[in-house]
């Protein structure tokens, strides 16, 4: 947790590329009206650049400039950056600022909403990803022209580290966590961060444990999803299983995501850039204004953090000035901006 203080928040907002400009824009409506709804909530928005776009004028996708301001900042709040595919082409924005400042643990809420259908509507669970290694390392290299491999990087540090943010979150909570693996096939890698877990829950007594095969929780996360409450596991398969409990609570549009280091974090939606609706005013801006949510706990005022969900909760229980992805087709969609005004407006005081 960022030590609250009482001055201003210098916040990095990088509004990224594709439907990243309209979902961030939308997010800022609501922050303003936060600020103006609590006292003592004072943020300094600091902009900065990076994604695809980037390339042609600076070379990279994360510029030099934008690396200086996210170290004189307090904190990130960052829209969706579509990352180049080729080989040899820049590693993703969002991993090289994960690496950056060692944002090891990517927490994912996973809740369901007021009238967006859910395959439970007591679905109220966390993935927390480890972020820092695993087939994420960028180690990646050809062994012969028609042969290629991906180192998948596991250490007991990177695990322990992991194992105990999750149990402490898990403290917070339920009291149960469930750890995914596949330590029947990659049996020194899955294998070490099983044992990893396991010491740690030691120092955890009044968690219960659960433990899990990846391919068994992504067809227990439709089988059964209130059965979950924290769940920890390493990165590939954290970002699989977190696009796809998201799509049980209403898709990827509604899902947040917070990357926490041990003194700087950054907040973005689950989501991509989603390039072919790029300009069209036309994305579900729930993510991201709830990642500003998870932002605002992280930063100290949980009051703000409480009335932005309230305030999401009241638009979608509403039920109109939703975008598209949250009506039926034969009803005209909200565009984002409407969306996001809509709850800035019922920020109240
Ligand atoms: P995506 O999440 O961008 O989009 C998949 C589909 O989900 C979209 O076509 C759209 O139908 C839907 N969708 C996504 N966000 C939505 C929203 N807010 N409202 C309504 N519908 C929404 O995934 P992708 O197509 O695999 O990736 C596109 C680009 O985004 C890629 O370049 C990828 O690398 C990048 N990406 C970036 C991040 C990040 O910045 N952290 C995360 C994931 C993907």
């Amino acid at each position: 947790m960022f030590p609250q203080k009482s001055r201003t928040i210098k916040v990095a907002v990088i509004k990224g590329d594709g439907i990243g400009p309209d979902v961030v824009n939308a997010t800022l409506s609501v922050l303003d009206a936060v600020q103006d709804a609590v006292k003592g909530l004072k943020l300094e928005y600091v902009f900065a650049e990076a994604g695809l776009h980037c390339i042609p004028t600076y070379g990279t996708n994360l510029p030099e400039e934008t690396k200086q301001i996210l170290m004189r900042t307090d904190c990130c709040l960052k829209g969706p950056v579509t990352t180049p595919e080729e080989p040899g082409s820049p590693r993703s924005a969002a991993v090289q600022i994960r690496t950056m400042f060692d944002l090891y643990a990517n927490v994912r809420p996973i809740k369901a909403l007021p009238a967006v259908p859910s395959l439970n509507p007591n679905v109220d669970m966390i993935i927390v990803r480890e972020n820092s290694e695993g087939m994420y390392s960028g180690i990646e290299f050809m062994t012969g022209k028609d042969s290629a491999v991906a180192i998948r990087l596991i250490t007991r540090s990177g695990s322990e580290r992991i194992a105990r943010f999750s149990f402490n979150l898990a403290m917070k909570r339920k009291k149960h966590l469930t750890y995914v693996h596949k330590g029947n096939i990659l049996k020194i890698t899955c294998g070490l961060f099983k044992e990893s877990v396991l010491k740690v829950s030691k120092d955890f007594p009044e968690v219960s444990v659960d433990d899990i095969h990846v391919d068994a929780a992504a067809m227990n996360l439709i089988k059964r999803p209130e059965s979950f409450d924290v769940m920890v596991t390493t990165n590939l398969f954290g970002d699989i299983l977190s696009d796809e409990a998201a799509q049980i609570v209403g898709g990827l549009g509604v899902a947040p995501g917070a990357n926490i280091g041990d003194s700087y974090a950054m907040f973005e939606p689950i989501h991509g850039s989603a390039p072919k609706y790029t300009g069209m005013d036309k994305a579900n801006p729930i993510a991201m204004i709830l990642a500003s949510k998870l932002m605002l706990e992280w930063l100290g005022f949980p009051e703000a953090a409480k009335k932005i969900e309230e305030a999401v909760n009241a638009v979608l229980r509403e039920g109109k000035n939703l975008t598209y992805d949250l009506v039926p087709q034969d009803i005209i969609p909200a565009k984002c901006s409407e969306m996001g005004k809509r709850i800035a407006r019922e920020i109240k005081p």
